[in-house]
């Protein structure tokens, strides 16, 4: 029947082999087992848009062409990330377990007083892994992944987005477990007082926050949460749709929207360990010649850096040896390219500085203190 239909589809859809299709086209040289491989691929994307549209057909007062729309451009599919690619952080990680992974996983026992938040924030400079953070969240609780942006919300046709904004809801508690991930919430969730505030971005706002309240009180306005467990399975449930937004601009953010976030874990720049422990890694398949102590040294010189300044140092420290070069890169075999050394580090850092100033931080941490959870 169509109910059971509809478990299977949401099933299927969940499960880790239906998020990741790679439709790829058969060439001459593959094998058999290549074009095995190409053909499941594109059944797998076949089958996921009938599925699609098997619950773009069960969902009731959901507009059709928002619904699609969802699934187009906010559903992310692959692209998958880890605890393990995520260097440092581990009390956020900790955290972000403890308040989604394991009740995602775990439901039976996250009832009642234990029940999961439906809104965690993740906060801090540009470029420290936020948004690593939340698909590995997704990836590690097996739950379908929305993210969203302002311009991805933005419509400029009027009513459109608060569509969009319905539609995606729906979905995620179709889908459930599901992460509605929001970047740069500050710039949905701006203050009310804020007198640039256009009427569109006031109506996707306050489209947002009642979707938002209603999953909230839904779930803990019903006492069957506690003692019905029909609902594990994949079924359609409300406990199970968390809102994670990230922000480097906390203090723009909305009170109203600011209260709902009940957790608000602080990101901040990589500490020494963490930053060693990314540089390893970004090292680890390169051919250099850094030893123990360039790498305590660059450790040291790389204070104040993001996540994302370090990977970014780390790329063009890696096009020293090929700059050395010149056009005799287009001649020279590849075993012949000398190592990265700590000398194309330093040329580096000339110019690669870190992206947030003192003063930034200073701003960051006496939000955290004010607003932000501990731990
Ligand atoms: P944010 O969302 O905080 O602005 P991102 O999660 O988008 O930052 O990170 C940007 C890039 O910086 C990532 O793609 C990654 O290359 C690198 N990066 C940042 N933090 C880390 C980290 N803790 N471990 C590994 N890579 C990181």
């Amino acid at each position: 029947n169509k109910t059971n239909r509809k478990i299977s589809a949401q099933r299927k859809i969940n499960s880790p082999k239906m998020r990741e299709p790679k439709t790829e086209f058969a060439t001459e040289n593959d094998t058999p087992l290549d074009e095995e491989r190409k053909n499941s691929d594109v059944d797998k994307k076949v089958l996921r848009e009938i599925l699609e549209d098997e619950i773009i057909d069960s969902l009731q007062g959901v507009d059709k062409q928002a619904a699609k729309q969802i699934f187009a451009e906010i559903v992310v599919h692959g692209d998958e990330v880890h605890w393990d690619d995520i260097a440092g952080l581990e009390s956020a990680k900790y955290s972000l377990k403890e308040a989604v992974v394991y009740p995602f996983l775990r439901p039976d026992l996250f009832r009642g007083l234990r029940e999961p938040v439906r809104g965690m924030l993740l906060f801090g400079p540009p470029g420290t892994g936020k948004t690593m953070l939340a698909r590995a969240v997704a990836t590690e609780s097996h739950s379908t992944f929305f993210s969203i942006s302002a311009s991805s919300l933005t419509s400029k046709y009027l009513g459109e987005s608060e569509k969009l904004v319905r539609a995606l809801f729906a979905i995620a508690k179709k889908l459930s477990p599901s992460i509605i991930f929001v970047d740069e919430i500050d710039s949905i969730m701006g203050s009310r007082n804020n007198e640039n505030e256009n009427e569109s971005s006031r109506r996707i706002k306050n489209e947002f926050l009642v979707q938002w309240s209603s999953l909230s009180s839904a779930a803990a306005g019903s006492n069957k949460n506690d003692t019905d467990n029909s609902n594990t399975d994949g079924n359609e449930d409300d406990s199970r749709v968390l809102v994670l937004a990230a922000t480097n601009l906390p203090w723009s953010i909305d009170e109203a929207a600011r209260r709902r976030f009940v957790r608000r874990q602080y990101i901040p720049l990589p500490e020494e360990q963490t930053r060693y422990v990314q540089l390893k890694k970004l090292l680890s398949y390169q051919k250099h010649t850094l030893s123990a102590s360039d790498f305590d040294e660059l450790v040291k010189i790389t204070e104040g850096f993001s996540g994302s300044d370090i990977t970014s140092l780390a790329k063009d420290a890696a096009m020293g040896p090929l700059r050395d070069l010149g056009d005799k890169l287009l001649e020279t075999e590849r075993d012949m390219i000398r190592p990265i050394g700590l000398s194309d580090f330093k040329n580096s850092l000339e110019y690669i500085k870190p992206s947030v100033s003192q003063d930034g931080l200073v701003k960051y941490e006496s939000w955290a203190s004010q607003f932000g959870s501990s731990g």
